[in-house]
């Protein structure tokens, strides 16, 4: 696995590299917020059937619609799995409204690398993600990312189900 970006490599980007794998996997391996939440308003299930990854979803909203808590359940890949376990601790204390366009904006650094969009207002959330960004270079990985993100959205429009396809 070459880097897609060309000419030389640095230090510091083989360091930000290692620094990335080491979060994925970290979160892979020990999820945060992996449980069943038994005061979940909201619900859903993701399937990302291309790698076999499932999620189910459990979100609270407080009363004045702020996501009080997020967990989710299921098996699937190291990317998946840390994908979720990442949402689940970025989206907390935040509306549906924030958590969506940070989904949207969260699709984007996947699927490209960047996020020209992400003001100084998204800064500390698409830090936080920014390890996940690397799959932009393996488009099959995208899909495994951004399931939670999708599973989140069908939780909170009340669609109960997510496809990744
Ligand atoms: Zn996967």
């Amino acid at each position: 696995m070459t880097p897609s970006t060309g000419g030389q490599t640095t230090g510091l980007f083989d360091d930000l590299r290692d620094l990335y794998q080491e979060v994925i996997l970290d979160h892979g391996r020990k999820p945060r917020n992996f449980r069943r939440l038994e005061d979940a308003t909201a619900t859903a299930r993701g399937d990302n059937p291309m790698c076999g990854d499932r999620i189910e979803l459990f979100v609270a909203l407080a009363p004045d619609g702020n996501i009080a808590d997020a967990a989710f359940q299921g098996r699937g890949c190291a990317i998946s799995t840390a994908s979720a376990s990442l949402m689940t601790e970025t989206v907390k204390g935040k509306t549906a409204a924030q958590a969506k366009a940070l989904g949207a904006t969260f699709r984007e650094l996947a699927m490209t690398g960047t996020c020209p969009d992400c003001g100084a207002e998204l800064a500390d959330e698409m830090e936080r993600l920014a390890p996940l960004s690397g799959v932009h270079e393996f488009p099959s990985r995208v899909k495994c990312a951004t399931l939670a993100w999708h599973t989140l959205n069908a939780a909170l429009d009340g669609t109960k189900e997510a496809s990744s396809e």
